[in-house]
């Protein structure tokens, strides 16, 4: 493994779990100092003990949380250079346009896209002190086309965090700071396990239309974070980044 992220500060929400908790390690694995945020606090401190980073508890919903951790990574080692805003839930049962409640459609945006807005709110001002930074945001393939099974609430979430990212990473662009959308395919995570444990032939129905013809694994999603973490994606933001096994292609 390469030191790419030597020294730099990361920050990632959801650290506790699947792709957050996967990116941990590989963050920490190219020398970053990692911040676990999780609002989970067995899972979150598991992560931070792993990788020999710092635990912060913190439900990304609520701002004066997201103030203070990003000051907490601050006073704690110095600067934020990676921000990975990644905590996210999954849609509600049967996440359509006609059956989804309006609590449960406000939840999902809550958790998935406000979060996302109050991150960056936090984490931009850090970085533009620092004149550089790297905001990696999670949407998802659903946010760039239609799925084969019926999620209003989510995909309109994560089109909010797409939009989201490609308007900041063309406003700060000019202060060393990049934005990036990563849009995963299905990964096997646990928020997906308990989407198709509810309804086991939705798996069936979302793997016939992924080219690779599987699944993605969390490492897999952690790979390409690592990459727009770092420089070596240095040209790149305000980008739509699809890592989605072709899914979004075919
Ligand atoms: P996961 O359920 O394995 O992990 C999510 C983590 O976020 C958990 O540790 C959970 O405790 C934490 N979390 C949830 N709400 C929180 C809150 N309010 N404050 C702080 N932490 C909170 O999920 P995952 O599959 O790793 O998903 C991570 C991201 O990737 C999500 O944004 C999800 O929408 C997105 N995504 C997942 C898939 C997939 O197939 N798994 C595909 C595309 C996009």
């Amino acid at each position: 493994m390469t030191n790419r992220l030597d020294g730099r500060v990361a920050v990632i929400t959801g650290a506790g779990s699947g792709i957050g908790l996967a990116t941990a390690r590989r963050f920490a694995s190219e020398g970053a100092k990692v911040v676990c945020v999780d609002l989970d606090e067995a899972s979150g401190k598991a992560a931070a003990d792993e990788v020999g980073g710092l635990f912060i508890k913190a439900d990304v919903t609520n701002e004066d949380a997201v103030r203070e951790m990003y000051q907490t990574a601050v006073d704690t080692y110095g600067s934020v250079d990676i921000a990975f805003n990644n905590a996210g839930i999954s849609p509600p049962d049967d996440d359509s346009i006609l059956t989804t409640g309006l609590e449960a459609w406000k939840r999902v945006q809550d958790v998935n896209l406000t979060s996302v807005y109050l991150c960056c709110k936090y984490a931009i001002p850090h970085m533009q002190r620092q004149g550089k930074g790297s905001i990696i945001n999670t949407a998802s393939f659903v946010a760039v086309m239609g799925a084969a099974t019926s999620q209003i609430s989510y995909s309109a979430s994560k089109g909010g965090v797409l939009a989201m990212s490609r308007e900041l990473g063309v406003q700060f662009a000019r202060e060393g700071i990049r934005v990036n959308a990563l849009c995963p395919g299905p990964v096997n995570t646990p928020l997906l396990q308990e989407l198709f444990a509810k309804d086991p032939e939705r798996a069936a129905r979302r793997l016939v239309h992924i080219p690779l013809g599987r699944f993605a694994e969390p490492t897999e999603i952690a790979a390409a974070v690592a990459f727009l973490a770092s420089d070596d994606s240095s040209f790149m933001t305000a980008n739509t980044f699809l890592v989605d096994g072709g899914i979004s292609g075919a």
